[in-house]
């Protein structure tokens, strides 16, 4: 047991008003002033359960970063904890989302051992805290920590990055074991108002959307010769012509990066440049559908020029708090040995390299950029970064309705929502975009103008700094 102190790279804030309107920019001028002011002699705690995989720790780097670019002394520390904890977080996250996940239950025998890492955690932590600071803490790993926490005098706020609308009596379940150590925080922040659950306070809540970072490797603008080349070190793209620039990027730091790790394949043949491509890039995690993506690949997109279709996502080994990932690859795997040879051999699963995050960001940039249309065909989620990832790259993407993602796509226009049971639909909306690459284009272009007018960071800074203001003057 210990904790990780997670290292984040100062990012300027300057370079946020590149992507501004003028309104924008006023308001950001004030985040920034505000923010200074609010936190010049505090620390600004987040606390999360991991420093790599998922859409917090991609959100925590660049937050953080801009928020100690811009002179606040905000960190960023990992909690641990042994098989069992995660087993129950696992669980507590898949009911959040409405979902049974291992069908295990949530009694009292798992609230003494989720408490009892919550505690050592949370004992830890209260060592490092002064009063005049503020916590952030993340998810249902880190919820037991907010009683300890508040006998240090620090103010602590909780954010729930998962959420369900409307909420069945699993998420219930979930809501039951939490409340307890979620109700006595200063605030609680939800992605969406339809997220919050019965029997909290609503004076305390805040309503807070993502955002991604249009100028990190996993966002940064590629030149189609740098998409090319980054895809081809992964090997994740293969042609007749060898000479291609090397496979440099920009580091979150600044600095010049290569790729250098190839993803771990499972393929038949390797994807040609040229081919037409649908990709979903995800965690390996039921909810995603991973198989459901492939069932509806290989029986409804009948597009002109036989497309491929790429799953990616980490390298299973890698990520610490998800215990289910190789599970779910391994029947991934076997679902793709069982397809028809025509339909398996335009279809490639791809685990990419974990070991360098932004390596690993620019190559799920360059994948998104490939694509001719992205699939989200998850059946429940919090947000989706991924879809603002690939609508910011303008990617027609075919999503699932549900979740946050219908706060993203607007349907018809800035995308297409399906319902994600039906299989049908969603196949026929990859290929139409497939087959009309004018109306793919179009629809690409709405959804990087919605990206930019409402899931950049400069709002969800802004947020923020207008909740640790109220947050410190109910203190106060
Ligand atoms: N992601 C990644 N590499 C992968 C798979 C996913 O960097 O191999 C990123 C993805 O680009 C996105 C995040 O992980 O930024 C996933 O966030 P999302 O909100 O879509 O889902 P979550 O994993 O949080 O459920």
């Amino acid at each position: 047991m210990g904790l990780e102190d997670v290292v984040v790279t100062p990012l300027d804030p300057e370079r946020l008003r590149a992507v501004l309107t003028p309104d924008a920019l006023a308001a950001f001028e004030h985040t920034l002033t505000r923010g200074r002011e609010l936190l010049q002699s505090r620390t600004l705690w987040n606390v999360n359960s991991t420093a790599y995989g998922g859409g917090v720790a991609e959100m925590l780097r660049s937050l953080i970063g801009y928020a100690r670019g811009g002179g606040v002394d905000a960190r960023w520390v990992a909690i641990t904890g042994d098989a069992e904890f995660f087993r129950i977080t696992k669980r507590l996250h898949n009911r959040l989302h409405g979902h049974e996940g291992d069908g295990g239950p949530l009694g009292e025998a798992e609230r003494a051992a989720y408490e009892r890492c919550c505690a050592a955690n949370a004992e830890l932590m209260a060592k490092r805290v002064r009063p005049a600071d503020v916590v952030l803490l993340h998810d249902p790993q880190t919820a037991g920590m907010i009683p300890r926490l508040l006998q240090t005098g620090v103010p602590v706020v909780w954010r729930a990055h998962v959420g369900i609308d409307p909420p069945n009596d699993l998420a219930r379940e979930a809501w039951r074991f939490l409340i307890p150590y979620v109700e006595q925080a200063d605030a609680y922040v939800f992605s969406q108002p339809d997220y919050i659950w019965e029997g909290l306070d609503p004076a305390k809540l805040t309503v807070i959307a993502p955002s991604i970072d249009a100028f990190s490797p996993k966002n940064h603008a590629m030149a189609f010769t740098s998409v090319i080349a980054v895809l081809r070190a992964a090997g994740l793209a293969a042609d007749r012509h060898h000479h291609y620039p090397r496979a440099v990027f920009e580091r979150l730091d600044g600095t010049v990066g290569r790729v250098e790790s190839k993803a771990r394949l499972v393929e038949e043949g390797q994807l040609w440049l040229g081919v037409p491509l649908l990709a979903q890039v995800s965690r390996w995690d039921r909810l995603k559908d991973p198989l459901g993506v492939l069932a509806a690949f290989a029986e409804h997109v009948h597009a002109d020029d036989e497309p491929h279709l790429v799953l990616a996502g980490p390298d299973v080994t890698a990520v610490a708090d998800d215990p289910e990932g190789e599970e779910v690859f391994a029947e991934v795997e076997a679902a793709w040995s069982e397809l028809p040879r025509r339909i398996r051999r335009r279809v490639h699963l791809a685990l990419l390299p974990m070991v360098d995050a932004d390596e690993n960001a620019v190559i799920v940039n360059a994948l998104q950029r490939r694509a001719d249309v992205v699939a989200q065909k998850s059946l429940a989620e919090g947000f989706g970064l991924t879809v603002s990832e690939a609508m910011w790259k303008g990617r027609p993407v075919v999503a699932s309705r549900i979740g946050g993602i219908r706060e993203q796509i607007e349907d018809g226009r800035t995308g297409f929502l399906v319902d994600p049971g039906d299989l049908r639909t969603f196949g026929e909306r990859v290929s139409g975009l497939l087959n009309d690459p004018h109306d793919a284009e179009r629809m690409g272009a709405a959804a990087q103008t919605r990206v930019r007018d409402l899931f950049l960071g400069p709002r969800h800074l802004g947020q923020y700094v207008e909740l640790l203001e109220s947050v410190l003057s109910g203190r106060a």
